[in-house]
């Protein structure tokens, strides 16, 4: 990855983000498509649309009467974190936690807080209370130890979540975040905008970054019932790039996952033939390929609302800020060189006349010549 590529990602990985506090994220990307020149809008929802400038130009793009089919580049710009409740006295405030979460050791764990797209204060966590489930922090309360707000904020502005040495830190290959999920996805549908609106290419783009994804993909589902998608004349076929707890099989280093389904559902059978394929020639023994049933993303609320969806991965170290080892809080972390393999998937993906309408046809020559070679055998 180039050096203008890495800071950009480090860029993002350093934002504040939380569920429905997604506005320094946003903010970063909209300069940096605003200066690549790639159009782009904010759905009713507040999920930014990337490729088209208004809802407009996206009803015209899905409503061409065309075999090519759009690319959907899905991903979310939240991560799990605390929602301020109310003060509790001058340096204690009630939180909400919204997401996945560590479980264990969270007493005195160090934590940053922000307000709209600022780093504002940092505290620590104390009388922790866990959901009904017992899988992840319900409600706590924050310890303020440092801020530079000259009053204090009202509690609801606050959002913040897990404090590490730095919001972002390399090591070697090893980028070491308070979030990399899915902040990583973000920058590869991005990335992957700019580069296809530089070259001017034709094949048809749209991204799609989300809100609140980590409490049931709430900003995806807002955007499938606005009833635009489902007046398409063409095909759509949504990708969900996302950083995904790795797994045996899908390790850290060796490449994007072809995500073949996650743990809720598997994802669309064709479409994910044309991507093998692709993934076969574009990182020939450089990509894995599995099942991805750590968590579900939003290829399945794509599929639950009938869009034929694939997925890719970037496997993730410490996934939610849980310690692979230990279970305590602890910074995400991916590999460079697995970012750079999404990215080149993501742009082999918008390659025009992909095989898209009628994936299977190789295969079944293949299978038909070893039938011939049989036919004697067959013989009864
Ligand atoms: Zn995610």
């Amino acid at each position: 990855m180039n050096r203008a590529d890495l800071h950009r990602l480090t860029t993002l990985l350093a934002c504040p983000t939380a569920p429905f506090r997604e506005d320094a994220v946003a903010a970063v990307i909209s300069a940096w498509l605003t200066r690549a020149k790639v159009p782009f809008f904010r759905d009713p929802a507040g999920n930014l649309v990337v490729g088209v400038g208004s809802r407009a130009e996206y009803l015209r793009l899905i409503r061409q009467r065309h075999r090519e089919p759009v690319r959907l580049f899905i991903a979310h710009m939240d991560h799990p974190g605390f929602h301020g409740r109310r003060w509790l006295s001058n340096n204690r405030l009630e939180i909400e936690w919204h997401g996945g979460s560590p479980v264990k050791k969270l007493a005195g764990a160090p934590v940053w807080l922000a307000r709209g797209d600022c780093y504002v204060s940092q505290g620590r966590l104390a009388n922790i209370r866990l959901g009904a489930t017992r899988h992840a922090l319900h409600r706590a309360e924050i310890v303020i130890e440092k801020s530079n707000w000259p009053e204090r904020p009202a509690a609801e502005t606050l959002f913040g979540a897990f404090r590490f040495r730095a919001p972002v830190w390399r090591a070697g290959k090893r980028l070491n975040t308070k979030a990399a999920d899915d902040l990583v996805g973000v920058f590869a549908v991005v990335h992957t905008a700019v580069k296809h609106f530089a070259e001017k290419r034709r094949t048809p783009f749209l991204g799609l970054l989300t809100r609140a994804e980590e409490v049931g993909f709430v900003g995806a589902i807002n955007h499938f019932e606005f009833d635009w998608l489902n007046t398409a004349r063409r095909p759509v076929v949504c990708v969900s790039l996302e950083t995904s707890r790795a797994l045996p099989g899908a390790h850290i280093g060796k490449g994007p996952v072809v995500r073949l389904g996650d743990r809720r559902t598997v994802f669309d059978p064709g479409a994910l033939h044309v991507l093998t394929e692709l993934a076969q020639r574009t990182l020939p023994g450089k990509h894995q390929r599995r099942i991805m049933d750590g968590g579900t993303c939003e290829a399945t609320a794509a599929t639950a609302w009938g869009y034929p969806a694939i997925g890719l991965s970037v496997p993730l170290g410490n996934y939610h800020n849980i310690d692979d080892n230990t279970g305590a809080p602890a910074p995400e972390y991916v590999r460079i060189d697995d970012v750079e393999g999404m990215l080149r998937l993501c742009r082999a993906l918008m390659t025009p006349e992909l095989a898209w309408s009628d994936p299977w046809k190789q295969q079944r020559r293949r299978l038909l010549k070893n039938r011939r070679r049989y036919r004697k055998l067959l013989q009864p």
